[in-house]
């Protein structure tokens, strides 16, 4: 029995049965995690009987509902080690991301440059496009890491941000954020971190990491769609002008002039997603209870069963490092994995195949897709013997 089981049980999330009642075994964690009981009770008290708006009501349901959504902020940000004023909630990392794109050139003027990698999701591409930031691309190692060492020769004096991800969705590889923030800093460059995939998997400290804005999504860490968080030191999110107008951002709206609320309020233009604000408390509440530490070397010991497993077929290829941050991408040759995804979810079991949103990572390996297997803080050594049975299913019917 793993470490985890006396933790959390599967049982905790009801989400993990197919419509026969059978196990479903859930390994597309990395794209959207199943919810806990607790996080859909607090949803759905949030929806019904505690239901009202934020900031404005003078009535007593109102104000319970303000302390409710700010007591979410608190939460969110001691999940991981940042201070209440310093989180934005956003929508998830993708608008987090269009923030700081958008924004923050408000602060450094001219100097739109960027430091992306060669690994990183879309939504940490495309908005410093549409933005307008001039994008360099730093290469990776062997292994699937992002090269630091290339990134240290790369960084000029000219970037004003450096944005990687934490840990990739795809090759599951855990950057070394502290020394990606020291370059940065080097240059005066600021160090955003995409911790979509880190976030339910890794312990995250934002002072103990020094990155400068730290992205996130909700769903992935057990809470519901439609929340995510921006973490961005103090002092840059006073700096940087709003991005969206609306309601609740501001401090006085003339037609000749208006004056903006405080960070973090300038930036939650428009009665923002209350309901789910709680329920990611309520995530995050279920997720610190099991233990960042214990996920993390529970999803350790999944990866590594499942990569000997593959390992062992000498059809298959794995892509990314031995210490993978619980994510398997793999490919078996003469399966497309589209295939292999169809024929596993006749067994109940739920793999991602696809690009994963990285096509330039699918160009520098060279394949259009991968098959990808990403556990959660409910996986187990069923999970896993389920895919490799239905690997092995797959591999007799293509011959
Ligand atoms: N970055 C990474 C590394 C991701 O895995 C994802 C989601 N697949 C995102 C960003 C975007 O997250 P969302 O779609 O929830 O905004």
């Amino acid at each position: 029995m793993s470490e985890i089981a006396t933790l959390s049980r599967k049982a905790d999330f009801p989400g993990l049965v197919t419509a026969a009642g059978k196990p479903w075994h859930y390994l597309d964690s990395a794209a959207t995690a199943q919810k806990p009981q607790v996080v859909i009770d607090a949803v759905t008290r949030a929806i019904g009987a505690d239901y009202a708006t934020v900031h404005r009501g003078v009535y007593g349901r109102s104000a319970e509902m303000t302390l409710g959504y700010e007591a979410a902020r608190r939460r969110v940000a001691s999940f991981i080690g940042g201070r209440e004023e310093e989180i934005v909630f956003t929508r998830g990392a993708t608008e987090a991301i269009n923030l700081v794109a958008y924004s923050y050139p408000g602060v450094v003027g001219h100097g739109r440059r960027v430091l992306l990698s060669q690994l990183e999701h879309h939504s940490n591409i495309v908005p410093w496009q549409l933005a307008g930031w001039q994008v360099d691309v730093c290469p990776l190692t062997e292994d699937g890491r992002i090269d630091l060492d290339a990134a240290e020769a790369m960084l000029t004096r000219e970037h004003a941000m450096v944005s990687f991800a934490h840990v990739s969705n795809v090759l599951g590889s855990v950057l070394d954020a502290r020394r990606a923030a020291d370059l940065a800093h080097a240059v005066g460059a600021k160090l955003l971190l995409d911790g979509c995939q880190a976030v339910p998997r890794l312990p995250v400290d934002v002072a103990a990491l020094e990155c400068d804005f730290y992205a996130f999504s909700g769903h992935k860490l057990y809470g519901p769609t439609g929340i995510g968080a921006l973490w961005g030191r103090a002092e840059l999110l006073d700096a940087m002008p709003p991005w969206q107008g609306g309601g609740a951002m501001i401090e006085a709206v003339g037609f000749e002039r208006t004056t903006y609320a405080p960070a973090p309020q300038r930036f939650e233009a428009g009665t923002p997603a209350i309901v789910e604000a709680i329920g990611l408390a309520a995530a995050c509440d279920y997720t610190a209870k099991a233990g960042l530490e214990a996920i993390h070397a529970h999803e350790g010991r999944l990866v590594k069963a499942t990569r000997e497993a593959l390992g062992a077929m000498n059809d298959v290829t794995l892509f990314g490092p031995e210490d993978s941050a619980g994510i398997v991408s793999f490919a078996i040759r003469g399966v497309h994995p589209h295939d292999l995804g169809t024929i596993l979810d006749e067994e109940d079991v739920a793999i991602r195949a696809g690009h994963h949103c990285a096509q330039p990572l699918m160009a520098h390996l060279g394949v259009p897709a991968t098959a990808r297997a990403s556990f959660g803080i409910y996986s187990d050594e069923d999970d896993v013997a389920a895919l490799i049975r239905g690997i092995e299913r797959t591999k007799r019917i293509f011959g």
